[in-house]
């Protein structure tokens, strides 16, 4: 009984509301190295997740890799070898360029062009901040 009451209490106290940045957490990418090869596997599922095309990471990732690669069933292939945790570096890079918005933060954003220039626009704050075009 008086744990039973001490667990209502402990839930009162949690805030009702958590805001979008609470609940959004950054996929990480999942990376297995196979011969020759480094594997993103769940490619496609990420982006999903940050609701951006699939084109422009790929863009980005095979720039910065100065690597090829290609989308085979959901899976980015890069020709290479490359530790889970510089591509994971990468991706964070991206997301805070290209996703979360440069002044509060929050993942509620669009790229939209504004006189020919690529912009990301906050839904949330209406922050808009240049991006660098891939
Ligand atoms: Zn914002």
């Amino acid at each position: 009984m008086e744990y039973e009451r001490m667990l209502d209490r402990l839930y009162m106290m949690l805030p009702e509301k958590t805001s979008s940045m609470e609940r959004f957490e950054l996929p990480m990418l999942d990376i297995s190295v196979q011969g020759k090869k480094t594997l993103i596997r769940n490619f496609s599922q990420a982006l999903k997740a940050v609701a951006r095309g699939e084109k422009q990471f790929y863009k980005y990732v095979t720039k910065e890799t100065a690597t090829a690669a290609t989308i085979e069933e959901g899976k980015l292939v890069l020709n290479g070898k490359f530790f889970a945790e510089n591509i994971n570096r990468l991706w964070a890079n991206y997301l805070n360029e290209y996703v979360l918005c440069h002044e509060c933060k929050k993942p509620d954003t669009q790229i939209i062009e504004r006189n020919g220039v690529k912009v990301l626009k906050c839904t949330a704050c209406g922050a808009m901040s240049a991006i660098r075009k891939l």
